[in-house]
């Protein structure tokens, strides 16, 4: 993972960062679970403690936490790579029937780091989703598609095709980064008070990196969501399939763990073919492929914007895509 913590910055490293920023929300730091960079002496003061993913297991359940409640639980790369440590141990561990995903706090997740103290664009990883490059040292869509192919899309596959169930369990804010982790996720039980959104057209970029929006939300409303960029709510969100169950929030972890444990009865075997089905008739309905094909589209995107503005996120920050997403859609 990370062989560069503590070492001299390459040159060009300042432009690398802003041409590398993602989009979706606001964001921190790293975890218990997985390597953790060491923070460079000239960044130290901003480095949170590394516990941004913790893992527990109840029963049968796993439960996973996104812990940067500070920051609504934003993700940056060391987060990513922490998620990734948990998931694996879930998938290991032999007592594990399920997977419970959850985000500490008020909200389930505001979306990509693009902004926090703890934003780690700039730092080297060990890849795990993909055979690519190290983004670090590397310049302009170069750099952005080796990052992105890696910690976006490449990780929110390898998760959705871990071979146990996974039960996203959201409350609050669910933005942009966020709907990648909860959509990569088998079900999805919300509170009543959960709420979507993918504002990244605001961006100039045309949705997320895992770009599940047509078979999740259904072509219709995936444009509408995208060219309004507005919030729709737990209740829309069911209505559309996109979310299992929606619950008071009082109720929210009983509901899901009540799933969960319903789900653990059934033989492991059984459930990891029953979910590697459905995945593969959606994948033959062209979710893989439209997929690959929409990071192209995503990647133009930022090429244009850094090309056009010299920033790869249009200039655009977690502030402004919170506000202006903040308008309610209707449901
Ligand atoms: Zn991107």
């Amino acid at each position: 993972m990370t062989e560069s913590g503590g070492a001299p910055q390459p040159p060009g490293r300042t432009l690398h960062r802003s041409a590398t920023r993602d989009p979706g929300g606001e964001d921190p730091p790293p975890t218990v679970l997985a390597r953790v960079p060491p923070a460079r002496p000239s960044e130290a003061p901003a480095r949170e403690a590394d516990d941004s993913v913790r893992y527990a297991e109840r029963g049968p359940v796993a439960v996973v936490t996104l812990n940067r409640p500070r920051y609504r639980n934003a993700q940056n790369s060391a987060m990513t790579y922490a998620l990734d440590a948990a998931f694996s141990r879930a998938v290991n561990s032999p007592q594990v029937a399920v997977i419970v995903l959850a985000g500490a706090g008020e909200h389930f997740c505001a979306g990509h780091d693009i902004g926090t103290p703890g934003r780690d664009v700039d730092t080297s990883f060990d890849r795990e989703a993909v055979l690519w490059w190290d983004h670090v040292g590397r310049a302009g869509a170069d750099a952005r598609y080796a990052r992105e192919m890696e910690v976006y899309l490449g990780m929110c596959r390898r998760w959705r095709e871990m071979p146990k169930p996974a039960i996203a369990m959201v409350q609050g804010a669910c933005i942009a980064g966020g709907l990648m982790l909860a959509w990569s996720c088998d079900l999805i039980v919300a509170s009543d008070d959960a709420f979507f959104a993918d504002p990244v057209v605001r961006m100039g970029i045309p949705g997320v990196e895992f770009f599940a929006h047509p078979w999740v939300l259904g072509p219709r409303f995936a444009k509408e969501a995208l060219f309004t960029g507005a919030r729709f709510g737990a209740q829309r969100a069911y209505e559309l399939g996109m979310v299992n169950r929606v619950v008071p929030r009082a109720d929210l972890a009983e509901a899901a763990f009540g799933l969960a444990e319903q789900i653990a009865t059934m033989p492991t075997f059984g459930l990891a073919l029953a979910k590697r089905a459905v995945n593969q008739c959606e994948d033959l309905m062209g979710m893989r492929p439209g997929m690959d094909s929409v990071f192209g589209l995503h990647h133009l995107a930022h090429a244009h914007n850094a090309e056009t503005s010299g920033d790869s996120l249009a200039g655009l920050d977690a502030r402004s895509m919170r506000d202006g997403s903040a308008k309610k859609a209707g449901g």
